[in-house]
């Protein structure tokens, strides 16, 4: 989840407890969340009037022909649970300013954040029917939503299994679907970084959200000379300040996993890598005490020495655990950040352009961070390459994907 770039204010959505208890981030972390869709909304009503075509000469000179950009129709928004107010303006702001209506498919583990937020939305005076929510297990109700004869777009964010399934279901009516699905976003830290840089935005691209969002930094690849600084001090920082707790608490930085099978899931892709030789460098196994007794808690964790085909290698770990790899140059650390089937995110930590500009061309994902993470802006179209799908979020591609463009040609009456 982007930390917001702007000043802080009252969010119009207003409504960040339910995400904050409902899938388990702490307080001010729903703040932000919330505060990022009434920017997403402000960005989108600004483009609103500024959608139009091109005149364009024919060869025949007494004709001429026009373009025209036209609401692609109903909208199926289908969102996941971890930013579930973040998620769902990325797919309502620019079907509102496009003129397209939208039915909001919530993920059924968090459905009140959206609900709430919609209502609060609706309250605003749209039309009854421009807004529409449903709620339901994805397997129960998403069928019949996706292969819905009615439905002009499908809009998804999740799992790049489910993104699979719906493409296949798409077909059925030849229905447009935008995918935004899983990611295993690498941050390559060169060897002439800034490390207390590198380290601050690694433990925040990692631990943020306890690791489950799409842009998290989920494998660190060191060059071999500030190896060893950077999992020193990185390691400090996940034992030190990422404090797990309750998600009210003002001092909690990661609260519980969202449910128990994703806890179980990070914890077995993390005995996997043991088992085959990885060192655990901090955290690796669940917090004692009375205070974690009700959550599914999981701390920090950082491991070295992680074997290439190990789980956390090849799939995505949603959870607070990233593997630390150690590369001889570049062209190694491009290699194997492309190794991945994802391609949503990617980072460089350098000082050096050359390396950022050749890191900014080889690195086959949506978007690349010199210097940066995760903060995916308003203004910079969002999605990825590979399998993590296709289809842009934000800026002016975003309206472009929710409308149709037709031609005209005007002949002499
Ligand atoms: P998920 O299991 O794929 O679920 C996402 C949504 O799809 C939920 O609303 C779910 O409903 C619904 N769904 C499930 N099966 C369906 C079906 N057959 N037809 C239609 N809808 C169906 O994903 P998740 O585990 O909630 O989310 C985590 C994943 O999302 C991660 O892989 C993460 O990387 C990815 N993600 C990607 C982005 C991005 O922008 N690229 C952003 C955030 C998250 P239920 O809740 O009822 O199952």
């Amino acid at each position: 989840m982007p930390p917001s770039t702007r000043p802080a204010r009252r969010s119009p959505v207003g409504r960040q407890r339910p995400a904050a208890k409902e899938q388990g981030k702490p307080l001010a972390h729903a703040k932000i969340e919330a505060q990022r869709v009434a920017e997403n909304l402000e960005y989108f009503a600004g483009l609103a009037d500024k959608i139009r075509g091109d005149y364009i000469p024919l060869d025949d000179p007494s004709k001429f022909g026009i373009t025209m950009r036209r609401p692609v129709g109903v909208v199926a928004a289908i969102t996941p649970w971890n930013f579930p107010l973040t998620l769902f303006a990325n797919k309502l702001c620019p079907a509102l300013a496009t003129g397209c209506t939208i039915v909001l498919k919530p993920a059924s583990t968090t459905p009140l954040a959206t609900q709430r937020a919609i209502e609060a939305i609706n309250s605003a005076g749209f039309p009854a029917g421009v807004i529409n929510t449903v709620h339901g297990s994805g397997g129960e109700i998403g069928d019949t939503l996706v292969s819905h004869g009615r439905i002009n777009k499908i809009a998804f964010t999740g799992q790049t299994a489910t993104g699979k399934r719906i493409m296949q279901l798409a077909a059925k009516n030849v229905t447009r679907v935008t995918l935004e699905l899983g990611g295993s976003d690498a941050m390559i830290v060169a060897d002439d970084a800034d490390i207390r840089r590198a380290t601050a935005a690694a433990a925040i691209g990692r631990f943020f959200n306890a690791g489950q969002a799409c842009l998290a930094v989920k494998r660190i690849f060191l060059f071999e000379k500030i190896a060893e600084e950077f999992m020193t001090k990185f390691t400090e920082r996940a034992q030190k300040e990422w404090k797990i707790g309750d998600q009210f608490a003002a001092d909690t930085k990661m609260g519980p996993l969202h449910t128990e099978q994703q806890r179980a899931e990070v914890e077995s892709q993390v005995a996997d890598a043991v088992k085959r030789g990885a060192k655990v460098l901090a955290g690796g196994k669940r917090p004692d005490g009375p205070e974690y007794a009700k959550g599914w808690f999981y701390p920090a964790t950082v491991l070295t020495d992680v074997p290439e085909d190990s789980r956390m290698s090849t799939e995505e770990v949603f959870g607070p655990a990233v593997p630390l790899f150690i590369v001889k140059d570049l062209d190694e650390a491009i290699a194997k950040s492309n190794s991945s089937i994802y391609g949503l995110g990617s980072s460089i930590f350098t000082r050096d352009m050359a390396k950022a500009r050749k890191a900014a061309e080889q690195l086959d994902a949506g978007y690349t961070w010199v210097n940066d993470i995760q903060v995916a802006y308003d203004q910079l179209p969002f999605g990825g390459a590979k399998q993590s799908g296709f289809g842009k979020e934000h800026g002016i591609e975003a309206v472009e994907s929710y409308t149709e463009k037709k031609s005209v040609v005007l002949g002499s009456a």
